[in-house]
């Protein structure tokens, strides 16, 4: 048996790089509240998303929670969203105080399944909060047609969804506003760090002030804000692996390559990764079907006997976490639940040698 394999590993800078550049933080003693590196991460990033403005925050759920919280809805308002997905999509919801009203998705990429929104839509809808699960593109434009109709807006959590791009335009483009996570265990990190991708420039301002207390002047408080400010030594981590981010994909795609090559061969075991126009290479989820031979769960404990670390992204599904089941109104999920009880997410990132590869398909195929 060779080492350990986990499902993800954080791209890093070189470490002399990464010094280099936080060195001077030595001098300036500005290590956070929108200093220097903060500012220019901003300006690339909005470069790289293709994106007209970006603010920066401490984290993806925070970003979430503030991007709702910035548009002011209602207590006890309804917003459509999907369960499956990380547990922070729905928090998000209910920590301001809004409903969620699970939809369900589509068995081909496990993205929200557009079709079943509108009867889930009552005089209470405010918004409609789709995910861009694994980097799959949602059905942005029959979203944008239902939103426009009923007069909702679209928050995208685009969390798995960072670089990809969607009729040679950046995702973050698309819906009223759109979340970036920036988690070590995403494609892209700034060690902990998240980003709200704003249309205009009052958003930005008052992401600005959400972030930062609702503080707008020094003796102005305007909104109920939390903290949630990017520091500096995140800021610096991010521009020098965005530096690196073109080598990462390609990287990753080789691993993805090697997945897809595998799999073609093996009945039973199907990826649920919808090739978009410009992916990222973020995650390898592939469903278990009932062909296969033996249960999800099976071959998940026979990867975990050989110590590689696949994961059930996402089991359960958020509704049915302790937190939430039976507390909101039951919808059909009737796919969310075949998914969620099929997934699994291969080991891939950068350094997923060829023989760790290896290793991963011959448990897949060792039926
Ligand atoms: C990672 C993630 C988040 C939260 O991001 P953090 O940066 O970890 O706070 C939100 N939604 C989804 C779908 C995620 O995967």
């Amino acid at each position: 048996m060779g080492k350990p394999i986990y499902v993800t590993k954080s791209s890093m800078p070189p470490y002399e790089e990464y010094i280099e550049v936080i060195k001077p933080l030595w001098e300036t003693h500005w290590l956070t509240n929108m200093g220097k590196w903060h500012q220019k991460l901003e300006q690339k990033l909005s470069e790289y998303l293709d994106v007209p403005e970006i603010s920066l925050l401490v984290n993806g759920h925070m970003a979430l929670e503030l991007a709702i919280q910035s548009f002011q809805f209602p207590e006890g308002a309804e917003v459509i969203t999907t369960p499956f997905t990380f547990i922070s999509t729905t928090h998000a919801i209910v920590r301001n105080k809004l409903v969620p009203v699970f939809c369900d998705v589509k068995e081909s990429d496990g993205t929200i399944d557009p079709d079943k929104i509108e009867s889930l839509i009552t005089d209470k809808t405010v918004a409609i909060l789709p995910v861009h699960v694994y980097g799959n593109v949602c059905d942005v434009e029959s979203i944008k047609q239902i939103a426009d109709k009923y007069d909702l807006k679209i928050i995208y959590d685009a969390a798995h969804a960072f670089g990809v791009r969607h009729k040679d335009i950046g995702i973050g483009n698309y819906g009223d506003v759109s979340v970036f996570s920036f988690h070590a265990t995403k494609v892209f990190n700034t060690i902990e760090g998240g980003a709200v991708v704003c249309k205009n420039h009052e958003l930005y301002e008052k992401m600005y002030n959400l972030k930062n207390f609702g503080i707008r002047g020094e003796e102005e408080v305007s909104y109920i804000g939390a903290n949630a400010k990017m520091n500096e030594f995140c800021a610096v981590m991010g521009l020098c692996n965005l530096k690196r981010v073109g080598e990462t994909f390609a990287a990753r795609k080789r691993v993805y390559e090697r997945y897809n090559n595998a799999i073609a061969e093996i009945d039973g075991i199907v990826s649920l990764i919808n090739k978009g126009e410009e992916m990222n290479y973020s995650y390898y989820p592939v469903l278990v079907e009932d062909s296969y031979g033996c249960s999800r769960d099976e071959l998940y404990n026979r990867f975990k006997k050989q110590e590689i670390y696949v994961r059930k992204y996402f089991y359960p599904l958020t509704m049915d976490c302790d937190c939430y089941r039976d507390r909101y109104k039951k919808s059909c999920v009737e796919v969310a639940n075949y998914l969620a009880d099929r997934v699994l997410a291969l080991p891939i990132y950068e350094e997923l040698e060829d023989a760790d590869i290896k290793r991963v398909i011959e448990v897949i195929r060792s039926q």
